[in-house]
């Protein structure tokens, strides 16, 4: 067995942040004491950033993904009476932002190679009460937006993109996040855009959508003490705001060291039965989570545990099995495939900065597993 000085992490902050800490340390402290918290130039020039990063119109700084999903939802006018179609395997906050805008969840059943919603059972899910998909970049990648856009253009739908897993990730040269409506983003500490606390934003295309989102963002005020609507107070924090500016720059770099982890696994990995969320040409994954599938995932998970390596399982209990969804009546059974995910995929840890050292003690881990 290798020696390893220390666990095989999931997360390395330190790498993160790197050479950053002592101009960011700076900025933040200068942030203190001039009372720059809310709003302010941090965020504007972090929305112009991420903006121009996407190739979007416009970016709105939030508090967190969830809220850039129910906002997105508010200013588009959905609410009760509304049916909102999503994928089954997603995290919990796409769905649950769905109820909290009082309009109906539906689920499609995932797709076994590409994990993503599937495309093929989406038509079956349409009814007259349909108004969004939300289509999720699950895991880092894009799920393929031309024939759900042609779909929701055909049934006059909108469609909102789930990109809290997909920062950069593009179909061709265009990057997910800006095919819909609206595209919506976490920079939760996890994801491969990481704040130091809980951070969100949308992204679209069309300003008065974006200006609906402003305006929402902060209880519905329109100017000093004209309140235009009801809205939820949820901007992203001007100190969070600087710790994303720090980090935009190396978005790019780190996902392609992503993308280099995730090949050699695949390539070290392919002769076993295993399998692996697919990866299609012409698109480019970003590799959130890497996505491994067996049939004895629990023992697997255990003996990489064992080894120090913090392999994990993104999500072992599918939305339509959550107590807090029993009202919506579904059923064991119901999205097979989803449940069938869950059982089988674990993530193995995949970071930038993660040593080559520590890259072969996962491969090496996964091959003892199977070759005893
Ligand atoms: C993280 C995540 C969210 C929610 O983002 P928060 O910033 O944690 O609120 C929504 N959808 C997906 C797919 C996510 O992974």
């Amino acid at each position: 067995m290798d020696n390893l000085a220390r666990p095989v992490a999931r997360y390395d902050y330190r790498h993160q942040i790197g050479g950053a800490i002592g101009p960011l340390g700076a900025r933040i402290a200068d942030m203190l004491l001039c009372g720059d918290y809310i709003l302010g130039a941090e965020v504007e020039h972090f929305e112009q950033g991420f903006a121009d990063y996407l190739a979007a119109r416009e970016v709105v700084g939030l508090n967190s993904g969830t809220d850039a999903l129910i906002l997105a939802l508010l200013a588009l006018g959905i609410g009760p009476g509304d049916e909102v179609i999503t994928q089954a395997n997603t995290f919990h906050a796409t769905v649950a932002a769905i109820c909290f805008v009082g309009a109906t969840p539906v689920l499609v059943d995932a797709d076994r190679q590409t994990c993503l919603i599937d495309i093929g059972a989406l038509p079956d899910a349409i009814t007259p009460r349909t108004r969004a998909i939300i289509p999720v970049h699950l895991f880092g990648k894009p799920t393929a937006m031309a024939p759900i856009l042609e779909l929701a253009a055909r049934h006059d739908l909108v469609v909102i993109e789930d990109a809290a897993q997909a920062h950069g990730a593009r179909i061709g040269e265009q990057r997910v996040g800006t095919f819909g409506a609206i595209g919506c983003f976490s920079f939760h500490p996890s994801k491969n855009l990481a704040a130091a606390g809980d951070a969100g934003a949308i992204a679209t295309n069309d300003p008065d959508l974006a200006g609906k989102i402003r305006i929402l963002r902060g209880l519905g005020q329109s100017g000093q003490n004209n309140h235009v609507a009801i809205g939820l107070n949820s901007k992203l924090d001007a100190i969070q705001a600087a710790v994303l500016n720090a980090k935009l720059g190396q978005l790019d770099g780190w996902n392609r060291e992503r993308r280099e982890i995730a090949h050699f696994y695949r390539t070290q990995l392919f002769d076993l039965p295993v399998t692996f969320q697919a990866d299609n040409a012409g698109e480019e994954h970003v590799y959130h989570l890497f996505q491994l599938g067996c049939a004895q995932r629990d023992r697997l998970l255990d003996f990489l545990i064992g080894r120090s390596i913090e392999a994990t399982v993104r999500y072992p209990v599918p939305i339509h099995l959550q107590p807090a969804f029993a009202v919506q009546g579904w059923q064991p059974g119901q999205f097979p495939v989803a449940e069938a995910l869950a059982a089988q995929m674990l993530c193995l840890p995949l970071r930038p900065g993660m040593p080559e050292q520590e890259r072969w003690h996962v491969v090496r881990s996964v091959r003892a597993f199977f070759e005893g």
